[in-house]
Formats: C-alpha cells, structure tokens, sequence
C-alpha cells in the first residue's frame, strides 16, 4: 500500500512539472441573462492568459471610463484587442485592466476573467473590484442611453452573481485622485441612479 502510494506520489509529481511548460491559468465563465448583450472574450479575439496573478472575491463594482473620446465609427474588437496588447506588453499586466468594457452602443465585451483583480495607473488597490469601462471620455462626451441601460444591468447581474451591496457599487473617483469616470457618467452614481435601478432589477 505503501509502496503504491509512492508510485502515485512520484506521478503527481512528474505531471505536475510537465503542466508548468504549457501551462493554461483558470478562467471563470460566468454564465449571463440573455437581455445583457455581451460580446465574449473568443469573439473578439482574446490572447489565453500567459501570467497569472493571486485570485480574488469580488465585493465592490467599480465603474470606470476610457478616458479618451470614442467615436461611433471606431471599429471596437480592434481598439479592444489592441488594449489588451498594450496591457501586457507596455504595462505588463496579465490582462486588459477592466473586466467588461461597454461600447457606443452597450456592447458589453468581456475582458479580464473576473476570477483576477484588475490593475490601475492609481493609487487604490483593485483587489475585490469588478472593474467596468465605458469606452470614450465622459468628461466632454454624453453618455447615451443604451449604455447607461447595458451598464445598469450588467451592474445588476454582477451585484446579484457576487452578492455585492448596493452601497459598494461606485466610481473610480470615489477611491483615488481621478477624473475617472467623467461628470456625464459619474452623475449618475452620484445622484442613486445607478443603485436605485440596480436594487429594483436584484429584487425582480
Ligand atoms: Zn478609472
């Protein structure tokens, strides 16, 4: 007996090491409501992770904007994958830094797998964040109806999915010296908006 589980020790072992040249990092899938119109990581073109970073729990969703104006003629799977090339080749992050990123037209792209934190250019620390970019710079731009509405409900169904507290839904803002998300974007977390149609579609 003793002798058998020595043998099966050694093979773990062996298997193990041989996995650490090829290796693939877990990647949660979350499985969405059909009324969220979500572009999936394999149909934009997302490169398998190649580094990984410590999991985490998600207790706080974090709304973000690009920060650089968007135009509705931007072909979006390529600003997307490009992000993504930029982010691991000029910041060496492991990833996209948000988790889901809206377009113009409330798109919502999968982006990060949720099961990692993402990263930031300041100073709070994103651990226990689910991070959400609405593309374009909502400092000079409007954010248009069709996206309020994706990012409500995609907030709605994070919130329900990780049982984050209402009062932890936020911006960028509200943690660390930023303009992020911009004041055509950031009224609507100030003023409940964002909390108050949240809480009703959890309830529903
Ligand atoms: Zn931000």
């Amino acid at each position: 007996m003793f002798k058998f589980s020595g043998i099966l020790l050694l093979s773990v072992f062996i298997l193990s090491c041989a996995s650490n040249t090829n290796q693939t990092f877990k990647v949660s899938e979350l499985e969405y409501p059909s009324d969220l119109k979500i572009v999936k990581r394999a149909e934009w073109g997302w490169k398998a992770l190649t580094d990984t970073l410590q999991q985490h729990q998600i207790n706080r969703i974090t709304i973000h904007h690009g920060g650089v104006e968007f135009k509705d003629s931007a072909d979006v799977p390529a600003h997307v994958r490009q992000l993504q090339d930029w982010s691991r080749s000029e910041k060496h992050w492991i990833d996209i830094p948000y988790h889901f990123m809206i377009d113009l037209q409330g798109n919502i792209y999968e982006a990060r797998p949720i099961n990692y934190p993402g990263d930031t250019n300041t100073t709070y620390d994103p651990r226990g964040h689910a991070l959400i970019e609405v593309m374009g710079n909502y400092e000079v731009q409007t954010l248009k109806p069709v996206q309020l509405e994706s990012l409500i409900h995609l907030t709605a169904f994070l919130a329900k999915t990780f049982d984050v507290d209402t009062t932890n839904i936020r911006g960028h803002k509200d943690y660390a010296e930023t303009l992020c998300p911009g004041k055509d974007l950031y009224r609507y977390i100030q003023d409940g908006t964002i909390r108050r149609d949240v809480a009703g579609l959890i309830e529903k």
